[in-house]
């Protein structure tokens, strides 16, 4: 099948073009026909897939006509870099047309935001909570709102977006397109979707299998021996740009200042950054300046960087969807990609849902020169020391290290 059977209009067919796109994802394939005839339409489907260009393109075929600029289609994204990376797909693929987007979130001045809505939009690629602070102020009007796009519902639940979710659908209109796009599809969003859908569609794409292209290993190590072996793999495997997950914002930035001083190119990525020290380090990764980005779930989630090749699991997933999600980061479409977890004695049950999703047995591998007997570093005081130890999960909750337990917000 190539892009030509949706009839889109000529100038969204030579963006595609300009992208390389040579034929729709399986994702586009299913979704994209349902949309341009205007169903409501339930996408489970994760990152890499293609499923952004799945809304985008035929959102642009509604708008490309008519441009009005009134706010006629809203995206909600769960993170700001989520919603910034759809705007520049709006833009590469929209860029012969003279549909206009804004983006709004937090954490930078609304100024700009007012401006550009004054000026205004015919799409807004919003995060919750700036949209209703821009929608109390009387900002923004949304009474001619055609399609409502919600996207990666699943980690709006999960960073407890929910509740602003809804008190945004209530401000809109009820005659509408609503398109709703999930990984996964906890009680929840099965909840969300029977109250916002309309005779929906649902279409989905293997969301619990990863991209076959990927190959998985497993790195037994004691967690005292995990930077050491890291920056053994790091300096022994031919790697494009990787991306080494953490649990927590802590571990993300001393990590990535152990791989500095090692003489690895390496950023972090994790909630405590300003909002231009995050851009700074998701640009600075994207154009190579940094080969290593060492970042917790939440923060990297929606980082679309082609050029990954290696996601390295140096703390555990939560949950096998987890898992599913981080290593959506490589062999995104048709590249091949590998996923590296180092796993420690506490890790069974986890290892075995993973194996489970994954439907095979993952390989384990040791490093012939490597010295997993090493003891702990000596001249670690005792405080130090207590904190490389695992420690219960029990205890991670208790201190709120358990990002699930305790969701935060990034808009
Ligand atoms: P997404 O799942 O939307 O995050 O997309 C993942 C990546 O696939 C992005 O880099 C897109 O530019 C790319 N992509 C989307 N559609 C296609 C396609 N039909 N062919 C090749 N690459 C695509």
């Amino acid at each position: 099948m190539t892009f030509e059977q949706f009839n889109l209009h000529p100038h969204i067919a030579t963006a595609i073009h300009e992208q390389s796109y040579s034929c729709p994802t399986p994702i586009q394939r299913q979704a994209i026909p349902h949309i341009l005839s205007g169903r409501d339409v339930m996408g489970l489907a994760q990152t890499g897939t293609g499923k952004t260009a799945a809304f985008v393109l035929p959102l642009l075929q509604h708008l490309v006509q008519k441009p009005d600029r009134r706010v006629r289609a809203l995206i909600l994204s769960p993170t700001r870099e989520l919603a910034a990376q759809t705007h520049d797909s709006i833009r590469a693929l929209g860029r012969y047309t003279r549909v206009r987007s804004t983006v709004i979130f937090g954490g930078v001045n609304m100024n700009p935001q007012i401006e550009a809505l004054k000026r205004g939009t015919d799409i807004v690629m919003a995060c919750p909570g700036r949209l209703l602070d821009h929608l109390a102020q009387g900002h923004i009007d949304l009474s001619a709102l055609q399609t409502l796009i919600v996207d990666e519902a699943d980690r709006m639940f999960d960073m407890g977006f929910l509740p602003d979710l809804r008190r945004i659908v209530r401000q809109l209109p009820v005659q509408r397109q609503t398109l709703l796009f999930s990984a996964t599809m906890p009680d929840e969003i099965r909840r969300l979707a029977t109250d916002m859908l309309k005779n929906a569609v649902t279409v989905q794409v293997d969301h619990t299998k990863p991209v076959e292209a990927i190959a998985h290993a497993l790195y037994p190590v004691p967690q005292h021996l995990k930077t050491a072996l890291l920056k053994v793999l790091l300096k022994s495997t031919a790697t494009n740009s990787v991306i080494v997950f953490t649990r927590t914002k802590h571990r993300a930035k001393r990590l990535a200042e152990q791989l500095n001083r090692s003489g690895l190119r390496a950023t972090s990525l994790q909630g405590n950054l300003s909002q231009n020290q995050r851009q700074h380090a998701i640009s600075g990764f994207r154009e190579g300046a940094y080969q290593i980005l060492v970042a917790t779930d939440i923060a990297a989630r929606g980082i679309d960087v082609a050029a990954v090749s290696h996601v390295i699991n140096y703390g555990m997933p939560d949950t096998a969807d987890a898992y599913t999600h981080r290593i959506g980061r490589t062999g995104r479409i048709s590249r091949s990609g590998e996923a590296f977890t180092f796993v420690t004695g506490e890790d069974k049950a986890m290892i075995l849902a993973i194996e489970q999703t994954l439907g095979e047995k993952i390989r384990r591998v040791t490093l012939p020169d490597f010295d997993y007997a090493k003891a702990p570093e000596k001249q670690e005081r005792p405080a130090q020391a207590a904190r490389t130890q695992p420690r219960p999960r029990a205890a991670k909750q208790a201190t709120g290290e358990n990002k699930r337990s305790v969701p935060r917000r990034y808009s």
